[in-house]
């Protein structure tokens, strides 16, 4: 289900409806994020955006750039007495973000996450690793910039490297079989470009 997130209805249903958590079974223990490895980072943390959800805060989730940085590793779902899974509320909101066309404070994640989307489409369903950093480097522009200051020249020695010690194969992979029904999923779950803000 495509996540779309409307600021006139409940924060707390959309996300009932969408990932089927309740987010009203948050007690504020923060034993998620006391185990978070990227709450310091951000001005929210993992029971601070269960919070806003039950308020039905969704400026303060969006303008943060927590949900952007939020890995997935899922330690917060593991630590949860409630059960809720955390880690899915993320997902949604960041889905919703996008759909809803809000602009990511964090754009270099945005962009990465696009770029990995898009290599695993182009490829055929499997990750291309050069195919995935070209893509990413185009997103972020710069290239010249980067030719005149050498970092391309750096960027292309480790990327050397790191093809020279296998760790980055250039070459595609092989295609999947399914195919057909890899270009399907990706036709329905097709989401707007993240805006960024300016
Ligand atoms: S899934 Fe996200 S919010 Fe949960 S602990 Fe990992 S990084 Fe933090
Ligand atoms: S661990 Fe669960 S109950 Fe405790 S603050 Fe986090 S979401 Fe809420």
């Amino acid at each position: 289900m495509t996540a779309t997130c409307t600021p006139s209805a409940s924060l707390s249903r959309q996300v009932t409806a969408g990932c089927d958590e309740n987010a009203y079974k948050c007690y504020q223990c923060k034993k998620c994020t006391s185990g978070c490895p990227v709450a310091r980072y951000a001005d929210m943390h993992p029971a601070m955006i269960m919070r806003a959800v039950q308020l039905g805060q969704y400026d303060m989730i969006f303008d943060d750039r927590f949900i952007w940085l939020c890995t997935g590793c899922e330690t917060c779902t593991t630590r949860c007495p409630n059960n809720i899974d955390i880690a899915g509320v993320m997902d949604w909101l960041k889905e919703a973000a996008i759909a809803s066309g809000q602009a990511s404070p964090q754009p270099q994640v945005t962009r990465f996450h696009q770029s990995f989307l898009d290599t695993v489409r182009l490829a055929g369903g499997r990750l291309s690793e050069p195919l995935l950093l070209g893509l990413y480097q185009w997103r972020c522009g710069g290239t010249l910039g980067k030719l005149k200051s050498g970092a391309l020249v750096a960027d292309l020695k480790m990327a050397w490297e790191l093809a020279r010690r296998r760790r980055l194969i250039p070459r595609l992979p092989h295609r999947l079989k399914g195919v057909e029904e890899i270009k399907a999923m990706f036709k329905k779950s097709r989401l707007p470009e993240t805006r960024e803000k300016p």
